[in-house]
C-alpha cells in the first residue's frame, strides 16, 4: 500500500493537533509514509490549510455526525486524541469530554479493523487536580512521576482514561497516556495558548505605551517551572504510536528543562522591542490586577492594532486566553520528571527558551501579532 500508516487526529487544529498535522505527514516520520485525517469542529482556517491532510469539519459532541462522518474511515491505525472542551463545572467537564470521546471510539472502532492504537493527551491537571479544585485539594508534590496515584476528586483525565482503558481491553489495541505541561506552540483557536497569549499582552501594551509588567506573583516570578513544546508533543506522541516499548503506559511529556517567568520575560520584552518591568522594582506587590481584568475593556485597542499593522483578523477575546494565563501565574512551582519516557528510550527533548521564542516567531510571521 502506498501509505504505512493512517492517522486520526482529532482536535486537529488545535495547540498540538496542528503540530501532528505539520510532522506526521513529513517523509521521515517514524511509522510512515502517513496518512492523515485531520478533524476539528470549525471550518478549516487559513494558518492550518497548507499541511497535507484530509480536514474533516465534525462536532464530537454530537453522536449522529461524528457516526456519519468517522465511520467512513476504514483504513485509520492509529488515534491522536488532542482535544477537549471545557465547561463551568468538573462534573460538567466529565460528561461532555468523555461523550466527545466515546462518540469518536463508538463511530471509529466498529468500522476500522486495522486500529492499532490510541494517543490520548492529558495533562498536569492529573497531578494536582482540575481548574476548579486548585487551591481546594492537596496536590502530589513535584516533580510529577507517573506512578503517582489518582487524587480523590472528579477529574475529566480520569474519565478519558477509564474509557480509554475499557475500549482497549475489548478490542486487543494498544494506547498511550501523553501529560503535558503548559504547552508552547501554536493555534489561534486553542482555548490555552500562553505563548498567543502573552504575544497579544505585550503587544497591547506596546501599543499603549506601557512596559510589560509581569502579573503574577512574586514567587511564580521566581520559581521553577517546565514547559512543553507542541512539536516535542507530537514526536512524543508518534513515539508511543509506533515504538513496542512505548505501549500501553502513561508518560509526562516536557522539554527537560526548567525556567524561570522572570527570565522568560525578559525574552518576551526582547521579542516585542520593548522595556519590561522588574517585579523588584515594583513595590504594588501582591496587589496586581488579573490578566482577565486587565484586559477587560481592551478589544477596541486590539482591533485598532489589527488593523493598523493589517494583521489575520481576530477577536480579543478569542485569542487571548487570560483565565488561563491567570491560573499559570498562580502557581509558584511546576515541574515533572522525564525519567519514565528516557527509560523507555525516549531522549527528545527542547531548549524551553529557545522553544518560546520559536513560537513567538510563528505569531508574527502568520500575522496575528506585529
Ligand atoms: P486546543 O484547545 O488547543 O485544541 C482543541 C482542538 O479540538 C481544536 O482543533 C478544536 O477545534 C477542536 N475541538 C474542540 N471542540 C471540538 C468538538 N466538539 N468537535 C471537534 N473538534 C473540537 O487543545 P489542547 O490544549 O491541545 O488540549 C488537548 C488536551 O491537552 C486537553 O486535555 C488539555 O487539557 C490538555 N493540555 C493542554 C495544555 C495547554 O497548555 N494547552 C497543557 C496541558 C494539557
Amino acid at each position: 500500500p502506498k501509505y504505512q500508516s493512517v492517522a486520526l487526529v482529532a482536535g486537529v487544529t488545535g495547540i498540538v493537533g496542528n503540530s501532528l498535522a505539520e510532522i506526521l505527514p513529513l517523509p521521515d516520520t517514524p511509522g510512515g509514509p502517513w496518512k492523515v485525517y485531520g478533524v476539528a469542529r470549525r471550518a478549516r482556517p487559513e494558518w492550518n490549510a497548507d499541511h497535507p491532510i484530509e480536514y474533516i469539519q465534525c462536532d464530537l459532541s454530537d453522536p449522529h455526525q461524528t457516526h456519519s462522518e468517522l465511520s467512513q474511515l476504514t483504513d485509520v491505525t492509529h488515534i491522536f486524541y488532542v482535544t477537549w472542551a471545557s465547561k463551568p463545572t468538573e462534573a460538567e467537564n466529565c460528561e461532555a469530554n468523555g461523550n466527545m470521546f466515546r462518540n469518536l471510539l463508538d463511530a471509529v472502532i466498529p468500522n476500522a479493523p486495522n486500529l492499532q492504537h490510541i494517543c490520548l493527551q492529558t495533562g498536569r491537571k492529573h497531578y494536582v487536580g482540575s481548574f476548579e479544585m486548585l487551591g481546594k485539594v492537596e496536590p502530589h508534590e513535584p516533580p510529577f512521576h507517573e506512578d503517582l496515584p489518582r487524587l480523590n476528586v472528579p477529574n475529566f483525565y480520569y474519565t478519558l482514561e477509564d474509557i480509554l482503558f475499557e475500549e482497549v481491553k475489548k478490542e486487543g489495541l494498544t494506547w498511550s497516556v501523553h501529560r503535558p505541561s503548559v504547552i508552547f506552540g501554536f493555534s489561534p483557536y486553542s482555548l490555552m495558548n500562553i505563548v498567543g497569549s502573552l504575544c497579544v499582552y505585550a503587544a497591547i501594551c506596546k501599543h499603549v505605551g506601557k512596559k510589560l509588567r509581569f502579573l503574577g506573583s512574586r514567587g511564580v516570578w521566581n520559581g521553577y517551572w517546565d514547559a512543553s513544546d507542541a512539536d516535542l508533543i507530537a514526536e512524543h506522541e508518534i513515539w508511543a504510536a509506533v515504538d513496542p516499548y512505548a505501549k500501553n503506559e502513561a508518560f509526562n511529556c516536557s522539554n527537560g528543562d526548567v525556567y524561570k517567568w522572570k527570565h522568560l520575560w525578559r525574552v518576551l520584552a526582547e521579542q516585542f522591542d520593548m522595556e519590561f518591568e522588574d517585579f523588584d522594582d515594583d513595590d504594588e506587590g501582591e496587589l496586581r490586577p488579573s490578566m482577565e481584568e486587565m484586559m477587560k475593556d481592551k478589544g477596541p485597542v486590539w482591533d485598532e492594532i489589527v488593523r493598523e499593522n493589517g494583521l489575520v483578523p481576530t477577536k480579543l477575546e478569542e485569542i487571548g486566553n487570560w483565565w488561563f494565563v491567570d491560573v499559570m501565574f498562580g502557581v509558584e512551582s511546576s515541574v515533572d520528571s522525564m525519567n519514565k519516557s528516557k527509560e523507555h528510550g525516549f531522549v527528545g527533548f527542547r531548549n524551553s527558551r529557545t522553544s518560546f521564542v520559536t513560537w513567538i516567531d510563528k505569531m508574527k510571521s502568520y500575522r496575528l501579532v506585529p
